[in-house]
């Protein structure tokens, strides 16, 4: 297994302008591992009630996730109800039930504890610390999210998580949430002060920015004329842009620009429709097409070998 994923696998209630769905297969963990699939071998660590369809688990497992983490607990499954009727960029989370994740205690098998690539999704940090504690040895590339629930209630667990990964993904006003800073480029210095390698500022349909201390990157969002439902849109980000540096067995530079790329393609999918289903069918045409179009949406000629500005005269 090269990647491995612990966050939620749920039962997702979600209004959008474009209508409701009362019970689909959602959660971080879901979105995650669906979108890494077409790129790597992705596992699951993650727990289900009794309530959870037998399809639904066959629907990562037919993407080629390994389910083996995927714990069947009694009781109902994790269920989150939300909605983007008043902005598409903004869930606004309606009810959350923890259900079987209140008592989940994870344990790791060889092959997902020496997993070299971990992404801890959204869920409680307290979770998400002990599959990071469960790791031998430490995986090449440590990432984690996190959610406004999260930084109200855990603050310190997060910040000290925070200190111990080396990549964040973060929305763009969670960012501001934790460090109080308005601007974007004043939250990302506030955040890799903490000691991170790489920040990721999800943006909704701003696009995403990516922030290290002598490197910045940025990519528009993928122009949709309808977003069906913007859930697991920052998962599937997550999903495509750790797949590709697990693939890719390289986190430099250049690597992480196309990660970040790869990761904007699959977040376009997602909220494509409601729940993973679209991102959970593509071809590698599909995904292939898109990340031309995203080439095109940010190519332009460079300077110098002939060309420059068209300064007026007095300019020099
Ligand atoms: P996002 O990619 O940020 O849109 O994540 C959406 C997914 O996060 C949904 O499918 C939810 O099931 C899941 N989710 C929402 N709240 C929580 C939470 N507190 N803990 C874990 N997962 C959550």
């Amino acid at each position: 297994m090269n990647l491995l994923v612990v966050g939620s696998v749920a039962y997702d209630t979600v209004e959008t302008p474009e209508g409701r769905r009362d019970g689909k297969l959602g959660g971080s963990a879901t979105y995650f591992s669906t979108a890494a699939s077409y790129f790597t071998r992705v596992g699951v660590v993650a727990v289900v009630g009794s309530d959870f369809a037998p399809d639904d688990r066959a629907f990562l497992e037919t993407r080629g996730v390994d389910t083996t983490g995927l714990e069947s607990a009694g009781g109902r499954t994790f269920r989150w109800s939300g909605s983007y009727v008043d902005d598409l960029n903004t869930a606004v989370t309606r009810e959350t039930q923890l259900n079987v994740f209140a008592g989940f205690r994870p344990h790791l098998d060889a092959a997902q504890a020496s997993a070299p690539y971990l992404f801890l999704a959204n869920i409680d940090p307290g979770l998400q610390r002990s599959v990071l504690d469960s790791m031998a040895p430490r995986p090449v590339l440590v990432a984690c999210d996190t959610m406004n629930l999260w930084i109200d209630t855990s603050r310190d667990e997060l910040t000290r998580l925070i200190r111990d990964v080396d990549a964040l993904l973060i929305n763009e006003a969670e960012a501001r949430q934790f460090t109080g800073e308005q601007g974007i480029v004043a939250a990302a210095q506030g955040l890799l002060g903490l000691g991170l390698r790489t920040l990721v500022v999800k943006r909704g349909e701003h696009g995403v920015a990516v922030f290290q201390q002598d490197f910045t990157f940025s990519v528009p969002a993928y122009p949709l004329a309808t977003v069906v439902d913007p859930t697991g849109a920052g998962d599937s980000f997550a999903g495509g842009f750790m797949g590709y540096l697990a693939a890719a067995g390289d986190t430099g530079p250049e690597a992480v620009r196309c990660a970040t790329v790869a990761g904007s393609v699959m977040a376009s999918f997602a909220v494509e429709s409601f729940g993973p289903d679209r991102l959970g069918s593509l071809s590698a045409a599909d995904v292939r097409d898109r990340f031309g179009a995203f080439v095109e949406l940010t190519r332009f000629d460079t300077l110098g070998r002939g060309r420059d500005l068209p300064f007026k005269g007095s300019c020099t």
